[in-house]
């Protein structure tokens, strides 16, 4: 998309399937397409934000990227130090190896904090892993991290219960960073903490960002938190990007009918900016079952008998010098208010 911009993680047509089981032979019947022909490029240095409903794929996508789950097809070229590889056919050591690149930061701290462990002891064993010899080594190198996320040093005797769910974020954001890793998948990372506290974390993965030029890709449903923190925004539906802007772009000129339903969702404090809303109806069809066509066809208001049944590829738009990816027949009367009736 930018030919200045150095790409440090290429997916292409990535899917991760899981298959249904049934009955007392376990037969597969299906398959839950979570995330069904996904290509994205990540910039080096970025914030990338995916955002979606819930169980549209999210999870699953960065789950994926990181061999956390396996996924069924596709390409993920990685630029390790070392020249470009597909992260999906990495074995043994060279995984291991990758995994100091990539990590990622759960809304829930505490599956990477285990609550019998004081802090240095959930610290202690992946930096054992990744080399760091001696004790004292691995104690200063935890009291710095702790620092570098504004918490006191002496926090690393205590035990995960005795933190608050901000500070334990910040615990979960120190781990990820103790194997010093280059892009890092925030799942929801903020959004089990309150507004004030989430600004905090916000802003700290800010400020670690650019002091360490880290990469992330910013997964949420919450589309302030993504205006805030994200560069570039990729909507996801039903396990397929619909939607890829920068966030400046994807908020002024909304291409796509379910990004505008999303963003009418949302509460606009400047009244001159508000814009038609669009009700969401329904729920999320089941990804076992896709709907045919455009899978959003059955929620859009706009729906023509051309979207019920031909998919509609993820294609470059411009409108007023803004150019955004866009998996929607009717892309640009939208954008332009011309809306199918
Ligand atoms: P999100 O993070 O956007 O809420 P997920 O990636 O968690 O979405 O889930 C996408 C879909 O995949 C959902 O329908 C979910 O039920 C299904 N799913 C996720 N993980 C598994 C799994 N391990 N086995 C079967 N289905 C799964
Ligand atoms: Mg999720």
């Amino acid at each position: 998309m930018d030919e200045n911009r150095e790409v440090l993680m290429k997916i292409e047509n990535l899917k991760t399937h899981f298959p249904v089981k049934k009955g007392v032979f376990k037969r597969t019947v299906g398959y839950v397409k979570a995330v069904d022909g996904v290509n994205l490029e990540i910039y080096r240095g970025e914030t990338l934000g995916i955002v979606g409903e819930s169980g549209c794929g999210k999870t699953t996508l960065g789950k994926s990227l990181l061999r956390l789950t396996q996924p069924t097809e596709g390409k993920v070229t990685y630029t390790f130090p070392d020249g470009r590889k597909d992260v999906l056919q990495l074995k043994g050591t060279e995984l291991n190896e990758a995994r100091k690149h990539l990590q990622i930061v759960f809304q829930d701290p505490y599956s990477s904090l285990n609550p019998s462990f004081t802090i240095f002891g959930s610290f202690n064993d992946p930096l054992k892993k990744f080399g760091v010899k001696g004790k004292k080594e691995r104690e200063e190198l935890v009291a710095r991290l702790l620092s570098d996320v504004n918490l006191p040093r002496d926090y690393m005797t205590r035990y995960p219960n005795e933190f608050s769910g901000g500070q334990r974020q910040r615990i979960g954001i120190a781990r990820a960073l103790s194997v010093n890793p280059e892009l890092i998948v925030c799942d929801e990372a903020v959004s089990a903490l309150d507004v004030s506290i989430q600004a905090q974390v916000l802003k700290l993965l800010k400020k670690l960002q650019a002091e360490r030029n880290l990469t992330y890709l910013f997964i949420t449903h919450d589309l302030s938190v993504v205006e805030y923190i994200a560069d570039r925004i990729a909507v996801m539906y039903l396990g397929k990007v619909v939607e890829l802007a920068s966030t400046e772009e994807l908020f002024k000129h909304t291409m796509h009918p379910y990004t505008q339903a999303l963003l009418s969702a949302i509460p606009i404090a400047d009244i001159t900016k508000k814009k038609k809303r669009i009700p969401l109806q329904g729920d999320v069809p089941s990804p076992v079952n896709p709907p045919s066509g455009c899978s959003f066809h059955p929620r859009c208001p706009f729906c023509q008998e051309r979207c019920k049944q031909e998919v509609p590829q993820l294609r470059p738009l411009s409108i007023d010098g803004s150019i955004h990816y866009v998996s929607c027949h009717f892309g640009e009367q939208f954008a332009a208010g011309n809306l199918p009736s």
